[in-house]
This record gives C-alpha cells, structure tokens and sequence, in this order.
C-alpha cells in the first residue's frame, strides 16, 4: 500500500516571488531555477506568448497588459493551469507575478488543494516605488536566453554581447515605459500588495531587503529556500 505521510511531505515546493514590477522576481527566479533545480513559472511571459502566438486569450489580455492593467482572474488562471498541467516541473515551482489578486491567491489553493497540496513560502520582495520606475523603464533582455540587462545598472560586458550565452539580439518589453510602470505599481498596490497580508495570516510569509544587489538577495533568498523546501 502507498505511504500517504511520505507522498505528501515530498510534493514538490511551490514558492510564491511577490513584489511590485522591476522588484527582481524574474532575476531572482532564473537563480532559483539554476540554484535548486525548481522551474520558474511567470505568468506575464505565458501572457506575452498568447499574445505572439495570437491566441484568443492572447487577444483578449493584450489590450490590458498595454495599458498596465490586470488581465482577468478567468484568463490568467486558465494560462497558469494549462502549464502546471505539464509534466516538466522539476523539484517544484517558483510563481513570478501570480497570484496577483486574492481571488487568484484562494484559487491557487483550491487547485493545490486538490492533490494535496499548499503554497510552501510566499517571498515578499521589498522595494521603493521610486527606483523601480527607474530599473523598470531601462531594462532588456537577451532575446535568446532571457538573460537580463540595464542601461544604466547591467550592459553586458562586451557590448552587444550577451554574457550568458552569446547571442547578439536583445529586446524589451512594450510595457517597461515609465507611465505604463506607474499604472503597474498602482495596480500593484490596490490589488496584489493585499496578498502580504493573506501569507501572513497563514504563516508562510518571508520578506527580503530587494534593494540590496543581486547576488545579496540571491543568498537571502537562498537561506529562505533551503529552511522551507523539503
Ligand atoms: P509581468 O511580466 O509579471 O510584469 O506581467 C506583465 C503584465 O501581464 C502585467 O502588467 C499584467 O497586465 C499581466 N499579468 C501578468 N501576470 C498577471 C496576473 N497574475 N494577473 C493579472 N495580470 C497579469
């Protein structure tokens, strides 16, 4: 007969990255993906690649992503559970940008809930609203391995050269301009910042100091990671 005790306590991590944009939840993803073999699942990319693929629900959502608004629970949850559908989701999963209401925080627990499952930690990234409109606004990445830059804060070392993999195309995101990023840290607030509280309240809660450098919150984050993951 299965062992239920062990099937439950070796479900694999779910860890929540929380934090207004330009907070560093895609840099600090990538590294958890690299540092403990989890899978970084950011529901602003699976939004951008509906919106290029031309799906209905791409659309649907692209109008309101210009705008720096929040695309609707219905859609974003049918994207997000469409890829934890998928069987490749290494030791665990790191949610970049979702959930980003508490309606789509309490479905995010039925869903787990379903096989047995819970948010292990929800990260809080804490920032100044002021800087981010700066490292928002100048941000780019490399079109071929998603590795990030900053005009001011991150060029590559040789320029027009990707560090990581080499690559020569770069790109940035139609919403990085710094009225869209204001309308993102208003919605920010009014909608997803609630969300502290609600991982408060269930004991799960880890705040990290996100203006430090990269590699300082990597570690800080790494500490939390390694208390919380099985
Ligand atoms: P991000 O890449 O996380 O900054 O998301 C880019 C944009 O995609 C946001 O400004 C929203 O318009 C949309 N978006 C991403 N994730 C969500 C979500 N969980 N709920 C609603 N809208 C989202």
């Amino acid at each position: 007969m299965m062992d239920v005790q062990a099937t439950v306590t070796t479900q694999p991590a779910v860890l929540i990255l929380l934090g207004p944009p330009g907070a560093g939840k895609g840099t600090q993803a990538r590294m958890l993906e690299e540092d403990f073999g989890l899978v970084q699942l950011s529901t602003g990319d699976l939004l951008r690649a509906a919106v290029a693929a031309g799906t209905e629900a791409g659309l649907r959502a692209q109008a309101v992503m210009a705008a720096g608004g929040l695309v609707s629970d219905e859609i974003v949850l049918a994207i997000l559970q469409e890829r934890m559908a998928q069987p490749d989701l290494g030791r665990g999963i790191i949610l970049d940008g979702f959930p980003r209401t508490t309606g789509q925080a309490a479905a995010l627990d039925d869903l787990l809930a379903r096989s047995g499952r819970q948010v292990t930690a929800a990260i809080s990234l804490e920032v100044d609203d002021e800087a981010m409109i700066g490292r928002v606004a100048g941000r780019y990445t490399c079109a071929g391995c998603g590795e990030g830059y900053h005009d001011s804060f991150k060029l590559p070392a040789t320029a027009g050269i990707c560090d990581r993999c080499g690559g020569t195309e770069f790109k940035r995101r139609a919403d990085d301009t710094a009225e869209t990023v204001r309308e993102r840290l208003r919605a920010y607030h009014a909608q997803t910042a609630p969300l502290i509280s609600y991982y408060a309240r269930k004991n799960i809660l880890q705040t990290v100091n996100a203006m430090k450098n990269i590699a300082d919150i990597r570690n800080n984050i790494a500490h939390i990671v390694t208390k919380v993951c099985p």
